[in-house]
C-alpha cells in the first residue's frame, strides 16, 4: 500500500457489499474511507430484507390468532396498530445502523456521510462538501433503486417499496404492480393486515424463473386468501382523485386504491456517478460490467453488489465485497461462486428454492426423475386451516444427484437453507433416502419421498 493517495481504498455506498469490503480491507491494514449518502446499512437493513421480514412476522399473527382457537386458546378481540409497528421497526433499524457504524469505526474505516462520485481513476468527489480525495482503489457499491418503467402520465402518484414501509396510516386498499418477490411479499403483508390487495402484472403468472409448481400453488393460495390478480395488463396512466389513486390499465379497465405501489424491478444506481467520463463499461440497464474478481474496465475501479446486476441478493453482495477485499488487500485472490444459491420469497405461504427448476432441468438433463409431495401440515389438522405444504425434488436420472429442491409452506426458507448444503455437496437421491427423518416435522417429507412423479400425459400413455 502506498501513501501516494489519501486512502488505499475508497468505497462508495455503505450497504451490504460496501460495508463488508471496507471492514475487511481495513482489517488487512488498508486506509479505508466509505461514503454514504443516506443511511449506513444500505437497502437490506434500512428498506429491504430486514424491515420486510419484520413486517412479514407482523402480518402472520393474523393467522396465528385464528389458528390458536383450534388448540384451545380463547382469543379475545384483537386489533392491529400500524404506527406501533412502524415505530418498533424504526427503533430496530436505528439499532442496526448504530451497530454497523460501530463495526466500521472499530475497524478504523472513516465514514463520510455524503454523496460521492467518481472524478478520475483514483479520484472521488464528495458532492456536499465539494472536496476531492484520492485513493489507490475505488469500490463502487451503490446498490440499486426501484425502477418505475416507461414514463407514463401520473407516475408521481405511485409509491415504491421505499415509501411502503413508512406509510402514515395502514391503507384500506392497495394495488401492487409487479410479479416478482418484492411485489408478492408486500401483497402478502398488506393482505394479512386486512388491506384489500390487488396485484397487477403484465405476465400470466407471477414469480418468473421459479419452478412452475411453486408459481401455480402460490397464486392459488393468494387467490384463496382474497388477493385479487389482474394479469396480462400494464398501467397506461395514473391519476389522483377524491376516491383514491386510479390506475388506467392497457385493457381499458381501471383500478382504484388508497395507494398504487410499483414493484416492477430495480435499476442499478449508476446515474450521475461520473462513470462515463472515466471509461467504466456499463451494461444494458446501466449496471457496471465486472469480471469474476469484481474488476471493472478501469484497473483501479471495482464494483460489487446490486450495481453489478449479477445476483441482487444481500449474501451475494456481502460475499463479493469480502472476496474483493481478500483479493486486493489480503493477498488471497478468490471469486464468488454464483451457483446453487438458495432463495426465498417471504410470502405467506412461503416459497423457497435451491438448484434448478423443472423447466431448466429438462433442458439440461437427458433423464429426469421428479418427486412431489403435497400434504396437510400437522398444525392445520387442529387449526382447521385450509392449507397444504408442497415439496419437490428434481433428480438427474444419470447421476442420481438432486439438482433442484423446491418448497412451499411454513418455514420453506429455513428448510431450503439446509437443503442447499446437501445439494452443493452433490447429494444423491440415495443420500436423501438414507438420511433418517426427523419426526414429526414437515421437512422429513424431503427424505421420505419414494414414488417418482409421473406427468399425467406419460401416465396416460
Ligand atoms: C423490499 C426489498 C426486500 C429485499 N429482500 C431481500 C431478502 O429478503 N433477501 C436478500 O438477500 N435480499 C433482499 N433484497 C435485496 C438486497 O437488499 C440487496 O441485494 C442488497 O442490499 C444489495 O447490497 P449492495 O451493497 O449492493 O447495495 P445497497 O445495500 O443498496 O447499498 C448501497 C448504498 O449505497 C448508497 N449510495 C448510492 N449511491 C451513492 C453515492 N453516489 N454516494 C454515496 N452513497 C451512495 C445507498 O444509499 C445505499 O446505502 C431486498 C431488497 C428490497 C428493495
Amino acid at each position: 500500500m502506498t501513501t501516494q493517495y489519501d486512502y488505499d481504498l475508497f468505497v462508495i455506498g455503505a450497504g451490504s457489499g460496501g460495508v463488508r469490503a471496507g471492514r475487511i480491507a481495513a482489517g488487512y491494514g488498508a486506509r479505508v474511507a466509505i461514503a454514504e449518502e443516506y443511511r449506513i446499512g444500505g437497502t437490506c437493513v434500512i428498506r429491504g430484507c430486514v424491515p420486510k421480514k419484520l413486517y412479514v412476522y407482523a402480518s402472520r399473527f393474523a393467522d396465528e390468532f385464528e389458528d390458536a382457537r383450534g388448540f384451545g386458546w380463547n382469543v379475545g378481540e384483537v386489533s392491529f396498530d400500524w404506527p406501533t409497528l412502524v415505530a418498533a421497526k424504526n427503533r430496530e433499524l436505528n439499532r442496526l445502523e448504530q451497530a454497523y457504524r460501530g463495526t466500521l469505526g472499530r475497524a478504523g474505516v472513516e465514514v463520510i456521510p455524503e454523496r460521492a462520485t467518481v472524478a478520475g481513476p483514483n479520484t472521488v468527489r464528495l458532492e456536499t462538501s465539494g472536496r476531492t480525495v484520492t485513493a489507490g482503489k475505488i469500490l463502487i457499491a451503490t446498490g440499486a433503486t426501484p425502477w418505475l418503467g416507461p414514463d407514463i402520465p401520473g407516475l408521481e402518484h405511485v409509491i415504491t417499496s421505499n415509501e411502503a414501509f413508512d406509510l402514515p396510516a395502514l391503507p384500506k386498499s392497495i394495488v401492487i404492480a409487479g410479479g416478482g418477490y418484492i411485489a408478492l411479499e408486500f401483497a402478502g403483508i398488506f393482505a394479512r393486515l386486512g388491506v384489500e390487495t390487488t396485484i397487477v402484472y403484465r405476465g400470466d403468472k407471477v414469480l418468473r424463473g421459479f419452478d412452475e409448481d411453486l408459481r401455480d400453488r402460490l397464486m392459488e393460495a393468494y387467490t384463496k386468501s382474497g388477493i385479487r390478480f389482474c394479469l396480462g395488463h400494464v398501467f397506461t396512466r395514473i391519476e389522483k382523485t377524491d376516491a383514491g389513486v386510479v390506475g388506467h390499465l392497457s385493457n381499458g379497465e381501471t383500478v382504484t386504491a388508497d395507494h398504487i405501489m410499483f414493484a416492477i424491478g430495480r435499476t442499478p444506481n449508476t446515474r450521475g456517478l461520473g462513470l462515463e467520463d472515466v471509461g467504466v463499461e456499463r451494461g444494458w440497464n446501466g449496471h457496471i460490467v465486472v469480471d469474476e474478481y469484481s474488476r471493472t474496465s478501469v484497473e483501479s475501479i471495482f464494483a460489487v453488489g446490486d450495481v453489478t446486476d449479477r445476483l441482487a441478493l444481500t449474501p451475494a453482495a456481502i460475499r463479493e465485497g469480502h472476496a474483493f477485499a481478500d483479493t486486493e488487500f489480503g493477498g488471497n485472490p478468490r471469486m464468488v461462486e454464483h451457483t446453487m444459491i438458495p432463495t426465498a420469497v417471504f410470502s405467506t405461504p412461503e416459497v423457497a428454492s435451491v438448484g434448478l427448476p423443472e423447466h431448466l432441468a429438462r433442458e439440461r438433463c437427458a433423464e429426469l426423475h421428479i418427486y412431489k409431495a403435497s400434504f396437510r401440515p400437522m398444525k392445520a389438522t387442529l387449526s382447521g386451516r385450509d392449507e397444504r405444504m408442497f415439496m419437490k425434488l428434481i433428480v438427474d436420472g444419470e447421476s442420481n444427484k438432486v439438482i433442484g429442491c423446491h418448497v412451499l409452506g411454513e418455514d420453506a426458507g429455513e428448510i431450503i437453507q439446509m437443503a442447499a448444503i446437501a445439494l452443493r455437496m452433490g447429494a444423491t437421491k440415495a443420500d436423501f433416502d438414507n438420511t433418517m427423518p426427523l419426526h414429526p416435522s414437515s421437512a422429513e417429507e424431503l427424505v421420505t419421498m419414494r414414488e417418482k412423479w409421473i406427468a399425467p400425459t406419460e401416465a396416460a400413455g
